[in-house]
C-alpha cells in the first residue's frame, strides 16, 4: 500500500462516519424537502470544512442543485465531480433498514447509491487541503437532485457546465471488478397508445374495435425490432387496457424500454417505432419518445482518459479493469456531448436499488485516493 492510500485507509472510519451521516438524510429524488436538507448540510460542510465558493440552483419540484468551485481564479481548465444527492428510498425506509457497519460492510439505503461517494469526494478534496497540496488548478463539485427519476431537472445544467470543463468524473459506484465503466448504454423510453372503439362484449362484440388484441400485435412487432447481438434491446415493459370484463376496451397503452449502445442504434430503433401501423381497420397507433438518455460510448475520447486513469492507478499499487453498463447516468449527458468522462469511481459494493445495500468498506481508501491523485496530476 502506498503512503497516499494508507493515509486514506487512517482516516477510513471518518469516510465511513461521514457516509453515515450523508445516508441519515433521507432523500428520495420526489421530496424536495427532504433533498433540500441534505443540500444544506453538503452547503455547509462545502463553505465551512472545504472553504468552497457555493453557487445553489433552485429548482422548484425536486432538491436544489449545488455547484461548488475552488481555484475559480486560478488559470487552467476545470476538473469536474458529478454526484447526486438523490436516492430511491422513499422517507421511513431508514426506520426499517438503519445505517450500521458490520465487519467490512457499510450497509444501509443509500450508502453505495451514491452517499459514500459523496463521502469519498469531500474527503479527498479535505485531504488536499489539509495536506497543503490541493492542486493549483479549478476544481468544481456538481451536487444534483434528480438523477434517480432521468435528470430531467438539471439535464442543462450538467451539460452547461461540463461544456466548461476537461474532464467530468462521475461518482457512480465501481463495476463489479473494481473497474471503472467505460460505456453506458442510452435509453429510451416508448409510450404506445392505442386507440379502439368500445362496445358491448356480450350483444354487439363485432361493433367493436379491441384496443387490447390491437396492443398485443403491435407488442410482437415492436419485439421484433429488438437486435441483442448489438447490444440493443427492446422490451415492452409496461401494458394497460380495458376498463370492464364486459366492454371492447376502446384502449390501451404500453411503455417500451429501449436500450442501445450506439446512436445509430438509437436511430434505428426509432425509425421502426414511428413507423408502426395498426394491424386491426379502425385502430388508431401513437408513439411518443420519454426519458431519452444518450449512449456513453466507447470511443477514443474514452479510451484515452481510461488509459490516464489506469495509470494513476497503478501509481498507487492498483489495477483498474473496465466494464460496461446496461443502465444510464449523468456520464451518458456529458460523454455524449464529447466532453471527456469518467465512470464508476466510486467504491465497490453491491446491493444498488436493493434491500442490501451496501459498500464494501475496505475499498474506500484506494478510491478515495485515486480521486486524490486524478485532481492533484490529470493532464489534458
Ligand atoms: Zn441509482
Amino acid at each position: 500500500m502506498t503512503d497516499l492510500v494508507q493515509y486514506y485507509a487512517d482516516r477510513v472510519n471518518d469516510i465511513v462516519a461521514l457516509t453515515t451521516t450523508l445516508a441519515n438524510f433521507e432523500t428520495p429524488t420526489s421530496s424536495k424537502i427532504h433533498v433540500d436538507e441534505l443540500a444544506n448540510y453538503i452547503e455547509g460542510y462545502l463553505t465551512n470544512t472545504l472553504k468552497a465558493q457555493v453557487q445553489r440552483f433552485a429548482r422548484e419540484q425536486v432538491g436544489d442543485i449545488l455547484l461548488a468551485k475552488w481555484n475559480a481564479d486560478r488559470p487552467g481548465t476545470p476538473i469536474l465531480f458529478m454526484m447526486h444527492m438523490d436516492t430511491v428510498w422513499p422517507v421511513g425506509t431508514l426506520a426499517q433498514r438503519p445505517v450500521h457497519v458490520e465487519g467490512d460492510r457499510l450497509i444501509g439505503p443509500g450508502t453505495w447509491d451514491m452517499k459514500g461517494s459523496i463521502a469519498c469526494v469531500l474527503s479527498a478534496l479535505k485531504g488536499l487541503q489539509d495536506r497543503g497540496e490541493f492542486p493549483d488548478r479549478p476544481i468544481w463539485a456538481l451536487f444534483t437532485s434528480d438523477e434517480e427519476t432521468g435528470s430531467n431537472n438539471s439535464w442543462t445544467l450538467i451539460e452547461e457546465t461540463a461544456k466548461q470543463v476537461g474532464l467530468c468524473l462521475v461518482m457512480e459506484f465501481a463495476a463489479t471488478n473494481n473497474g471503472l465503466k467505460t460505456w453506458r448504454k442510452g435509453i429510451a423510453t416508448y409510450n404506445v397508445s392505442v386507440k379502439g372503439k368500445s362496445s358491448h362484449a356480450g350483444n354487439a362484440p363485432e361493433k367493436g374495435i379491441n384496443a387490447v388484441v390491437e396492443l398485443a400485435h403491435q407488442t410482437l412487432r415492436i419485439t421484433e425490432v429488438n437486435a441483442l447481438d448489438k447490444g440493443t434491446s427492446v422490451s415492452v415493459t409496461v401494458v394497460h387496457g380495458g376498463t370492464a370484463f364486459n366492454v371492447i376496451p376502446a384502449e390501451a397503452t404500453a411503455q417500451v424500454d429501449v436500450r442501445f449502445k450506439t446512436k445509430a442504434e438509437a436511430d434505428r430503433v426509432n425509425s421502426a417505432m414511428q413507423a408502426l401501423t395498426p394491424v386491426l381497420a379502425g385502430a388508431q397507433i401513437s408513439v411518443s419518445q420519454s426519458n431519452a438518455r444518450p449512449p456513453m460510448e466507447r470511443d477514443a475520447t474514452m479510451d484515452r482518459s481510461y488509459n490516464q486513469a489506469k495509470q494513476l492507478a497503478a501509481k498507487l499499487g492498483f489495477d483498474l479493469p473496465e466494464e460496461g453498463s446496461g443502465g444510464g447516468s449523468d456520464g451518458n449527458i456529458t460523454a455524449a456531448i464529447g466532453v471527456p468522462t469518467l465512470d464508476g469511481l466510486g467504491p465497490m459494493g453491491e446491493g444498488a436499488h436493493a434491500a442490501h445495500e451496501q459498500v464494501v468498506i475496505s475499498t474506500i481508501p484506494f478510491r478515495t485516493a485515486l480521486l486524490d491523485r486524478i485532481a492533484a496530476e490529470w493532464v489534458f
